[in-house]
């Protein structure tokens, strides 16, 4: 019998989306982090088995054709990111899971989990705000911002298939935000 709830959240690169899943992960003991797989290296003091399971491209291809993620995507070219089965599985019988995904892995998600997940998509002011973030947190490359930054139009227009759009322009109201929305979920 599978017991824990899933919040997903999706949005493009520099919206604060990974400042809001520490926030919330901090606020609320009930969630685990769903540790996704990636092709892409380490960035700063990120850590294998924490922030991500770091495989090579090749080592990710095996898994894909192993049948070993519920969904995947080939987010940038060349770089995977894909949520392992063995990962959720075990954890969503103990507890509530919080996902970090693309925005096509998230409308999949929520098609998968249905009215157990809650699909919140995390939207920066505008276009120019989420490179200013993106150069400011000095851990990407300008041209990975460039990539991410000319994908992010693209990806805004998923915004419409999430339960909830927040809009992450001051940082203490979004918090707030969150937690409402998600204690709601929670108690439904
Ligand atoms: P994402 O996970 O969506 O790529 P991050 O959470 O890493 O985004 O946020 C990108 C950068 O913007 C980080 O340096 C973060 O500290 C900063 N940031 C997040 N939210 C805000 C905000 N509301 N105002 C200003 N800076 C923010
Ligand atoms: P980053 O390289 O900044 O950590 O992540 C890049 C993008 O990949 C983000 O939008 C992040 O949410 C997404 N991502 C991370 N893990 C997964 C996953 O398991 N599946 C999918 N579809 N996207 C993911």
């Amino acid at each position: 019998m599978k017991k824990g709830k899933v919040v997903i959240f999706s949005a493009p690169s520099g919206s604060g989306k990974s400042t809001l899943v520490h926030f919330l992960m901090e606020q609320d003991a009930s969630f685990g982090f769903s540790v996704s797989a990636t092709s892409r290296p380490p960035r700063g003091a990120e850590q294998h088995g924490v922030d991500y399971f770091f495989y090579t491209p090749d080592e990710f291809r095996a898994r894909i054709a192993a049948d070993e993620f519920v969904e995947y995507e080939e987010v940038y070219p060349g770089r995977f990111y894909g949520t392992l089965k063995s990962q959720v599985e075990q954890q969503l019988m103990r507890q509530n899971i919080l996902f970090d995904v693309d925005v096509k892995g998230g409308c999949n998600l929520k098609k998968y989990y249905g009215d157990r997940a809650l699909f919140i998509f995390v939207q920066a002011p505008s276009i120019e705000v989420l490179r200013e973030r993106l150069v400011r947190r000095g851990d990407t490359s300008m041209e990975e911002i460039e990539r991410r930054v000319s994908k992010a139009e693209y990806e805004m227009t998923f915004s419409k298939f999430a339960d909830r759009v927040i809009v992450n322009d001051d940082l203490v109201n979004a918090k707030k935000e969150l937690m409402t929305v998600v204690e709601k979920f929670l108690n439904e």
